[in-house]
């Protein structure tokens, strides 16, 4: 079965073509500049040199067509024609509270999704015209949406509400959503396959920490909690967002620097977080080569992400009563090693205990990097959100993997 997996932001349409049955990436690439002047599509068929190709993108659904084109040209092309794909995944950020899981796309799913555009309104209207581009385009091929937020529906209401007034819930639905579910959910299985135990059995803290960062507690397979909230801005401090400050930080600023609520936002999501602090990057590569030439701001960033993270790490052992495995995903989870040791740093007496010689050798492959008699594994597993959104896909459409 072959799924076309679409990520679709408000200038751009990125794409992968997954054959689901053994992962494999036939293509994949982007369209970008949609709706803007001098418009391409980069695209990278498999074992062949990527190519940028000029195209008019003057919306998504030209910007589709396009794909969809160079998807099947003789000489870029790796389909012969549009047919050979089975369905459509598309990654919608949030799904409110009326998806906990993966859906067909129908028009009542699609009112849903568009219901909760006030809870993301920088991703679901362009997640939404993906959508409707790929249902002109293609429209007798199945669409499945799969949201970043279903994997975490299953927290208790005791984690996800906020001790503000109940019905501010009720009118404006502010709680707890959570975000990377996909990826989550993806890393949380395969270290139950690495581990050989099912899933249902295992309590597991999975750190996904990339340019955004998130961490959730998953109980036999459940999330029971997570650090993001109602947007990705909360949980541990990011490339560029704060995450968790006191809240009335936000009215104290706001007087003292004459913000208004854009201003406000943009410090928060923009300007803070270990690019605020360090005043170098939001790249951790960059903190790194800064903090090894003395930067105090840059090692500074370092400590207070590896605190945060340890933070939460001993706040979901103590919210899962104890934990079998901790894992570590995504751009810097997978390739830092630094940071995975001072995350797991003085846990010893939870029974987490890094080896500092696998830990230092394992950069962006699979691998288990606790001592022997480390009784918590500390596992390290590369994130594959697109693999994961082509099987949700196969899925719901009925394909057994
Ligand atoms: P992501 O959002 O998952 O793509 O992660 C992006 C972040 O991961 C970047 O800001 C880098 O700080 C970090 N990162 C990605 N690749 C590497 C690498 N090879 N070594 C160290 N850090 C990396």
């Amino acid at each position: 079965m072959i799924v076309l997996v679409i990520n679709a932001g408000s200038s751009s349409l990125k794409y992968q073509l997954l054959k689901v049955s053994t992962g494999q990436v036939v293509a994949k690439g982007g369209a970008e500049r949609i709706g803007l002047p001098n418009a391409f599509v980069k695209h990278m068929g498999m074992d062949r040199d990527p190519v940028t190709l000029n195209f008019e993108l003057p919306n998504h659904k030209v910007a589709v067509e396009a794909v969809l084109k160079v998807l099947t040209s003789e000489d870029n092309g790796v389909i012969k024609s549009m047919d050979e794909i089975d369905a459509v995944g598309h990654r919608v950020v949030h799904g409110g509270e009326s998806f906990s899981s993966s859906a067909l796309i129908t028009p009542e799913v699609k009112k849903a999704i568009k219901g909760v555009y006030d809870l993301a309104p920088l991703h679901n209207p362009p997640n939404m015209t993906g959508i409707e581009a790929c249902e002109e385009a293609m429209p007798s091929v199945p669409q499945v949406a799969v949201f970043d937020t279903a994997f975490h529906q299953t927290m208790p209401s005791k984690a996800y509400m906020y001790a503000l007034p109940y019905e501010i819930y009720e009118k404006h639905g502010v709680r707890r959503y959570g975000f990377h579910g996909t990826s989550h959910g993806y890393v949380a299985k395969r270290a139950a396959e690495m581990l050989n135990k099912p899933l249902e059995k295992l309590k597991l803290i999975t750190c996904h920490l990339g340019n955004g960062s998130s961490i959730a507690a998953i109980k036999y397979g459940k999330c029971i909690d997570t650090s993001m909230g109602l947007t990705p801005l909360a949980g541990i401090c990011m490339g560029t967002r704060s995450g968790d400050i006191d809240p009335a930080i936000v009215t104290f600023l706001m007087n003292k620097e004459k913000l208004d609520a854009k201003g406000i936002d943009d410090l928060l999501n923009k300007k803070s977080g270990v690019m605020g602090i360090s005043g170098v990057s939001s790249d951790f590569r960059d903190l790194y080569a800064a903090a090894g030439e003395g930067n105090k701001r840059a090692s500074l960033a370092l400590d207070m992400f590896k605190y945060q993270c340890r933070k939460y790490i001993g706040a979901y052992s103590a919210a899962l009563g104890g934990i079998d495995a901790v894992i570590f995903t995504a751009g810097i989870g997978e390739n830092t090693y630094d940071i995975r040791r001072g995350a797991c740093e003085g846990l010893d007496y939870m029974g987490i205990q890094i080896d500092p010689y696998k830990n230092s050798a394992v950069k962006g492959r699979e691998a288990e990097i606790s001592t022997d008699d480390s009784s918590v594994k500390v596992l390290v597993v590369p994130t594959n959100e697109e693999l994961a959104i082509a099987q949700e896909t196969a899925k719901v459409v009925g394909f057994k993997i």
